[in-house]
């Protein structure tokens, strides 16, 4: 039976516009082989948009489908299904089964709770992390290198964008507080924009335009206005976010996938009120580049900075080349950091990190040699 089916003739498009609709959601040749043993067993690809109570929201092949999460939902809550994932997908049954989530390749993690110390995961498989500033309070250059940690350490790529920026008019001001933002992201992309004129917008929507963009930052920092200029409509305001911040794995967590018009896709999370890093060494040393280099200086190799003699860091501190500001920011990102890691299993850490390790280390060497071109 060689002859196509009348089906096949009343739609000729499928194959190539289901295609189409998981490429533009991100899939790629490299998700495709790791899904292949689960396509063997009859189950479709999907990538979750949101996660609810128990079900989820993927987007397939075919269209939205909502499944059921049971299968994807293990003791480990840096192992739960989360938006972002791409899953295997059982469609024949009713209700719909989740099956399995693909390896991540990054993950946005966050500790839910200093009395508790567990990893949260805000986002999966993100290429862009959007930390949002607002420019209408005082800048808190401390929350930013927090943010960015967590960002470094995510895997993908950070970029700081300060928001509302017609709220301060005088240009010199304003190149004051982007220097400012800028010395504290060594590395990092800093742009302004103003959803309220437009300004900056092309090039945030430039950067957006390929890969999957999450947007972080606090309640207020102008990420609802930023994700809706990114969209083209109002999109943000019809799904409603709830913030578990740190209420338990089990409550519902909303987070959305959304297509961008100029391709790609946006990840919103709620607004946090903070963010707690989780075994974030790495990321840390990443924001802190420029002490992690002056340390690589000190006569000592397990030097503190505190008063060791032959200590470089102090020394740029002296010379006025190293802010005290910056540094104290640093040891106490350090200080959180090795507080979570020990309240932590290092077992439940390590299997953690094997997951995307590799990959961070190759996205920050492809960062550098996208710098080293620059
Ligand atoms: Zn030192």
């Amino acid at each position: 039976m060689s002859f196509p089916s009348s089906d096949a003739f009343s739609t000729p498009f499928t194959t190539a516009t289901a295609s189409a609709v998981l490429d533009a959601h991100g899939w790629d040749e490299r998700w495709e082989a790791e899904f292949a043993p689960y396509a063997d067993q009859g189950l479709v690809p999907g990538r979750v948009l949101r996660v609810d109570r128990g079900q989820c929201d993927l987007i397939t092949a075919t269209g939205t489908v909502r499944a059921d999460t049971a299968f994807v939902t293990p003791h480990d809550p840096l192992r739960v299904i989360c938006t972002g994932d791409w899953a295997a997908v059982e469609t024949s049954g009713n209700p719909r089964y989740v099956k399995a989530c693909l390896p991540r390749r990054t993950a946005i993690v966050r500790s839910t709770s200093s009395q508790r110390s567990e990893g949260q995961i805000l986002a999966a498989n993100v290429d862009h992390a959007v930390i949002a500033v607002s420019l209408a309070v005082e800048v808190d250059l401390g929350r930013i290198e927090r943010f960015l940690a967590l960002a470094w350490e995510s895997g993908a790529l950070p970029l700081v964008v300060l928001t509302k920026a017609d709220l301060v008019p005088d240009p010199v001001v304003l190149a004051h507080l982007v220097q400012d933002v800028e010395a504290t992201a060594p590395g990092v992309t800093v742009l302004t924009v103003s959803s309220h004129n437009g300004e900056g917008l092309d090039v945030l929507r430039a950067v957006t335009a390929g890969g999957t963009t999450v947007l972080l930052g606090v309640s207020g920092a102008g990420k609802s206005t930023l994700a809706n200029a990114l969209l083209g409509e109002d999109v943000m305001d019809v799904h409603a976010t709830r913030d578990v911040d740190g209420k338990g794995r089990h409550t519902t967590t909303t987070r959305n996938l959304l297509l961008l018009p100029g391709g790609g896709v946006l990840i919103d999370t709620p607004g946090l009120r903070g963010v707690g890093l989780w075994d974030a060494a790495t990321g840390v040393g990443q924001v802190f580049s420029e002490i992690e280099d002056h340390a690589g200086h000190c006569r000592f190799q397990d030097c503190a900075h505190e008063a060791e003699p032959g200590c470089a860091v102090l020394a740029a501190v002296e010379s006025g080349e190293l802010s005290e500001r910056r540094l104290d920011s640093y040891r106490k990102l350090l200080r959180e950091n090795q507080r979570i890691v020990a309240k932590t299993d290092a077992r439940l850490r390590a299997e953690i990190r094997r997951d995307w390790k590799m990959k961070s280390a190759e996205g920050r060497a492809n960062h550098a040699a996208k710098r080293g071109r620059a």
